[in-house]
């Protein structure tokens, strides 16, 4: 298949032929094997275009060849005692993903089900403002995998002790122009530095004015410009 010639594994291709997706549209086809050859990306290119799974598969298929985290038993007791309970461990995501809005960010959480449905069991947890804490802290104590986030709500559980990012093997910016207009840089440097530089970073972005060039250079390491 084409998806095949981009370098996705057969359970990501099953996954895209059950919803119709039969050839990569542009943006795919160029990002998709940049990005599993381990290279850091400035993409431009417009919601419509297909960046969610151009950014998607390769960090799907990058984490299906890790081991599962260890995760604690569904069915083991919890322990009500009061004043007792041990403090959770933090989650600690291989993939991060920072959008500007809640409902990107779900967009984003759906078609990851979709393109994982066939590889091992990856959890994605979704971390959004005006999502009620309780449920939040019960997806962060299933130790997903991947993390798609709103800056600040993200910010406030980094500074809780609630995530780690020291373990990211990959940062993606979906509509990068958009966070910055909305005033999140701040949140994204602070949300950067607590990630390891060794990280691989995707930058999607409609436009790259230089707002976001600026950005580009402190987040990026030697990126493949992609223009669409
Ligand atoms: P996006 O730009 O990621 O929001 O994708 C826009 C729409 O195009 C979504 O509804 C996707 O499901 C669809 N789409 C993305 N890539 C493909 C593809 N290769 N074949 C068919 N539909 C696609």
């Amino acid at each position: 298949s084409p998806f095949a010639a981009l370098g996705l594994n057969a359970n990501l291709q099953r996954a895209l032929a059950e919803i119709d997706f039969t050839q990569p549209t542009e943006v795919q086809a160029k990002a998709i094997p940049a990005s599993l050859a381990g290279r850091d990306l400035l993409v431009s290119s417009q919601t419509g275009s297909g960046k969610t799974a151009a950014f998607m598969l390769p960090a799907l298929q990058l984490i299906s060849e890790k081991p599962a985290p260890a995760r604690p038993h569904s069915d083991e007791p919890v322990k009500r005692m009061k004043g007792k309970r041990p403090r959770p461990q933090p989650a600690q995501p291989s993939l991060l993903v920072l959008t500007p809005t809640r409902e990107l960010a779900l967009q984003v959480s759906n078609a990851t089900l979709q393109f994982g449905k066939h590889l091992r069991r990856i959890f994605c947890a979704s971390i959004l403002g005006g999502m009620p804490y309780p449920k939040q802290l019960a997806m962060l104590a299933k130790m997903p995998d991947i993390l798609v986030a709103t800056p600040g709500r993200l910010l406030d559980h980094i500074a809780s002790g609630r995530i780690d990012l020291s373990k990211l093997d990959m940062l993606v910016f979906d509509e990068a122009d958009r966070m910055l207009d909305m005033g999140f840089t701040d949140d994204i440097d602070a949300i950067v530095a607590a990630t390891p530089a060794t990280r691989q970073t995707l930058m999607f972005s409609a436009t790259v004015d230089g707002n976001i060039a600026r950005l580009a250079a402190r987040m990026l390491r030697d990126p493949q410009r992609i223009e669409i």
